[in-house]
């Protein structure tokens, strides 16, 4: 897969002129660390990001005798490497879990952003990976079309889906559905909430709402990788009002740029949890920060 193929190729082309160089001077490191701030300006990584990166991997390639040291070139690649991992997280970040079922998670994004398809991709991963018993709750009651889309992907995968129609408040319909979740003794809840065009002050409100009352041990923000810093601004209205828990990025497999996987993490210190790679169910992934970098390396 070859998601980032601009962004991996410049890369690979600031880092092959260093390996072609016996030693590695200070103002070669000055060259290739300008290559590095280009490529990812040009992937549509947030600015203070690219700032930030490669303020780090400077300092580190000066240190440390890197310059001195054996296989400068190799040295600076793995330094690299190491820190795109530390800008996307580091470390894998699992899904809370409540002590108690049900774990209730609330799904929250813009519309179109794949929500109401990632909300079944999870079901079916824990239907799958845990055997799992989940209950979803229909809480978009501004589109009918959301009500039946969600029954629809529910379907497809043999979850049951709790709904009241449209005509009843959403907080309403969200304790009528978690009450029959403890009645059903379901280990899963997830919220499929409304979304908007752009994030808008009533929506936000009626979040704040539901989260208040199911205490959600994980709110999902849904975000459009292919929308770039758009995700990443979104991102931070969400978490803003929300505090969420965790970023799924979705359409990875559409994103050729990268900027959104490289600095959500960082712009809003949520992890990025799951990536979407597909409109199948079953293209939903655990985010690797390492996997995620060896593949911008290539
Ligand atoms: P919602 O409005 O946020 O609930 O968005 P939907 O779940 O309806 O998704 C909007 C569109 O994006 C649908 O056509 C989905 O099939 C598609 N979609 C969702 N996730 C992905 C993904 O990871 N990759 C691709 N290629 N399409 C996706």
């Amino acid at each position: 897969l070859m998601a980032f193929e601009g962004l991996t190729e410049r890369l690979q082309n600031a880092m092959r002129k260093l390996r072609g160089k016996g030693k590695v001077s200070e103002s070669d490191l000055r060259e290739t660390m300008r290559e590095i701030r280009l490529a990812l300006l040009a992937a549509d990584v947030n600015f203070t990001v690219v700032k930030d990166f490669v303020k780090q991997v400077r300092e580190r390639a000066m240190g440390a005798d890197v310059l001195e040291g054996l296989n400068p070139a190799q040295q600076i690649v793995k330094i690299v490497d190491e820190e795109l991992t530390k800008t996307m997280g580091d470390e894998a970040v699992p899904l809370n879990k409540a002590p108690k079922i049900p774990t209730i998670i609330m799904m929250v994004g813009l519309q179109g952003a794949g929500k109401t398809t990632t909300a079944g991709k999870l079901a079916l991963r824990l239907k799958n990976e845990e055997k799992a018993r989940p209950l979803m709750i229909a809480a978009d009651v501004y589109r009918p079309a959301a009500i039946d889309q969600l029954v629809q992907v529910a379907a497809g995968i043999d979850v049951p889906v709790f709904q009241l129609g449209t005509d009843v408040d959403p907080v309403e319909i969200v304790r009528q559905g978690l009450a029959q979740a403890e009645a059903n003794h379901n280990d899963y809840v997830i919220i499929d909430t409304a979304g908007r065009l752009q994030i808008d002050e009533q929506l936000m409100d009626e979040l704040a709402n539901i989260k208040a009352l199911a205490h959600p041990n994980e709110i999902l923000l849904t975000v459009d990788a292919m929308t770039g810093q758009n995700a990443v601004a979104t991102a931070e209205g969400f978490n803003d009002k929300l505090d969420v828990t965790g970023v799924v990025l979705t359409k990875l497999d559409g994103d050729t740029r990268g900027g959104a996987a490289l600095s959500i993490r960082a712009v809003t210190g949520k992890p990025i949890k799951f990536i979407g790679q597909g409109e199948k169910m079953t293209q939903l992934d655990v985010f690797h920060p390492d996997r995620m970098a060896s593949r911008i390396l290539g």
